[in-house]
């Protein structure tokens, strides 16, 4: 299809977006919440369903949930109501889940997307409305896969705490739907109430989609997009049903409201189920569960105890030590590495007594978004399981501010820091780093090269001062260790010019 064409219709989107919080029991039962046990072995009576156990609210989870609505502008409602949800599906033993349906817990806040600039103008900042977050249990796991001739059920899942986050239908393009699940996924973890990732399921994601043609109010029927099991899928399975709709209207044919289903390997979407064949769910208040009250006080230790989210971070970083904004977008992207960054750098200012702290800022800013986050890329890690902790990575800059290491000396350091626990000063004595910056042991060494290439010496004095790139390269390559290439250069033009004479 062509962009002409695509640019005569607009797409709205809007997301909902389940999070598992990462609570010790489930939401309304003690057995275990946590991921990958052994099948039906974080299962007891109550999240089974079985007649006669009561449910009891998992205080934790409300107060996770609560840490996310005030992260994102939420209204928190001071009283809530959990309801019964019911459908038949062999993953739901009880036979309905306990969810929020009227009266959810968190309304009417927002979050901002940077969206990529055009051009090499300014990232622009983008709103997007939160309609409500509510709180759920989740359902087991039904796993068709597995046995040739049966369903398998794993029960493990089964009253796992949940969040559902609803957004406005104000994202307009699959690219700002990408970023804004990314965005969930930052503030969920920098909030640590769910670990965001798509593959294992703890963060998942429903789309709903339409179009209308470019200018007009009124929305176009939407399509509910399922199953996208990581941030390029959802991407890509919005696009292609961005296309799809468009050429569908186009061919004068219109939009059918339904639910597909995203088929990452045939990179299509296909129907799974139409209005006619949506649930009723049958909604009601739970009898069994009390209204959820949250007192101003309860809120006020919340807020009290919530993380420096990344935009404040960043803008500190910015103001506070000078850092570009690029590095300052980069560095508090994940929380654990700019809690490492932090550490790095105000182990660094202990040893150095302040003075420039920009210039040092800059310095381990340059390490942390190179060399660390390569590695912690390459090998999966978090910040906190890199084997050169901050306090030895500040080492390492401080050598390198202090000229005592070249700066492929400061990447060979670090490489070899990686393998060896040793302080960065002892690793780099070893390994012959620290840039010999002693006159006196190079003299001798200068004079060597000198000596034994009179005819460049020649070229020299009479003016071909470029040949002094020769000498240099010779000194480095005679002398034993790594001596500092600027020591070096000066040293030659004393005596080259001390020859001249
Ligand atoms: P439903 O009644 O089908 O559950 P809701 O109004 O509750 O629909 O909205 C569910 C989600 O769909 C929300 O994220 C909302 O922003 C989004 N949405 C609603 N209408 C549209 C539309 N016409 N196009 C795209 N998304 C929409
Ligand atoms: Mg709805």
């Amino acid at each position: 299809m062509t962009r002409r064409l695509e640019n005569r219709y607009e797409p709205v989107i809007g997301l909902e977006v389940h999070c598992q919080l990462q609570t010790r029991s489930k939401a309304f039962s003690p057995d275990s919440a946590a991921f990958g046990g052994e099948p039906n072995t974080h299962v007891d009576p109550i999240s089974l369903g079985h007649p006669g156990t009561l449910p009891v609210l998992n205080r934790q989870m409300v107060a996770y949930t609560l840490r996310m609505g005030l992260a994102t502008h939420c209204r928190i409602a001071p009283r809530s109501v959990m309801a019964r949800k019911h459908y038949f599906y062999p993953d739901l033993p009880k036979g309905y889940q306990i969810s929020q349906f009227d009266q959810p817990i968190c309304t009417d806040g927002f979050v901002e997307i940077m969206l990529e600039p055009e051009g090499d103008g300014e990232p622009v900042v983008k709103r997007i409305g939160i309609t409500r977050i509510h709180m759920e249990e989740d359902a087991g796991k039904s796993l068709h896969d597995q046995d040739p001739y049966h369903t398998l059920l794993d029960y493990n899942r089964c009253g796992v705490p949940l969040i559902e986050i609803v957004s406005e239908p104000d994202l307009r393009s699959a690219r700002e739907a990408y970023l804004y699940v990314q965005k969930i996924r930052q503030i969920v973890r920098y909030l640590g109430i769910c670990d965001g990732n798509m593959e294992e399921g703890s963060l998942r994601c429903d789309a709903n989609v339409s179009v209308r043609p470019r200018g007009q109010q009124a929305f176009g029927t939407k399509t509910e997009i399922k199953n996208m099991n990581s941030f390029r899928n959802v991407e890509r399975a919005i696009e292609f049903e961005i296309a799809r709709q468009i050429a569908l209207l186009e061919a004068g044919e219109a939009v059918v409201q339904e639910t597909r289903l995203w088929d990452a390997n045939r990179m299509e979407t296909r129907p799974m189920r139409s209005k006619e064949e949506a649930h009723d769910y049958r909604y009601f208040p739970d009898p069994d569960l009390v209204d959820i009250v949250v007192t101003e006080a309860e809120l006020d230790e919340i807020r009290a105890a919530l993380p420096e989210m990344p935009e404040q971070r960043r803008r500190r970083y910015m103001e506070d030590y000078g850092l570009p904004a690029y590095d300052a977008g980069v560095l508090t992207e994940e929380r654990g590495v700019a809690d490492y960054f932090e550490a790095a750098l105000s182990a660094l200012f202990k040893r150095t007594g302040g003075g420039d702290t920009r210039a040092q800022a800059k310095a381990v800013s340059n390490v942390v978004m190179t060399d660390v986050l390569r590695v912690l890329n390459e090998r999966g890690l978090d910040a906190e399981a890199l084997p050169v902790d901050p306090e030895r990575l500040a080492g390492l800059v401080f050598l390198r501010l202090e000229d005592q290491i070249s700066s492929t000396g400061a990447q060979d350091l670090f490489a070899a820091m990686l393998e060896d626990d040793r302080a960065p000063e002892v690793i780099a004595r070893d390994r012959n780093l620290l840039q010999v910056s002693d006159a006196g042991a190079l003299g001798p060494v200068v004079d060597q090269v000198l000596a034994g290439n009179p005819k460049q010496v020649q070229q020299y004095l009479e003016g071909k001062e470029s040949v002094i790139g020769y000498f240099i390269g010779q000194v480095m390559r005679s002398f034993e260790g790594s001596p500092d290439p600027r020591l070096v250069r000066r040293l030659l033009q004393e005596k080259l010019e001390a020859a001249r004479s």
